[in-house]
């Protein structure tokens, strides 16, 4: 699912930062906060509104993801 006016949508090609990290369900993307640059985003590719949204390919990948983010 995409969502026409989202930037983390990478099918709409609005995200100008490359991600650091790509997995098969989510992409890791750093911080551009110079105040906060030890902080990173991890992403999903299929466009959700909160994490509550996750489907189970995701949740199953979301460990690895939080792991290479730490
Ligand atoms: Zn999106």
């Amino acid at each position: 699912m995409i969502k026409p006016d989202c930037r983390f949508c990478l099918a709409n090609e609005l995200l100008t930062d490359t991600p650091l990290y790509r997995l098969a369900q989510f992409f890791i993307l750093g911080s551009i906060d110079p105040d906060r640059t030890h902080q990173v985003m991890i992403v999903p590719y299929r466009h959700i509104e909160t994490p509550f949204c996750l489907n189970a390919d995701e949740w199953a990948e979301i460990g690895e993801a939080l792991n290479i983010a730490r």
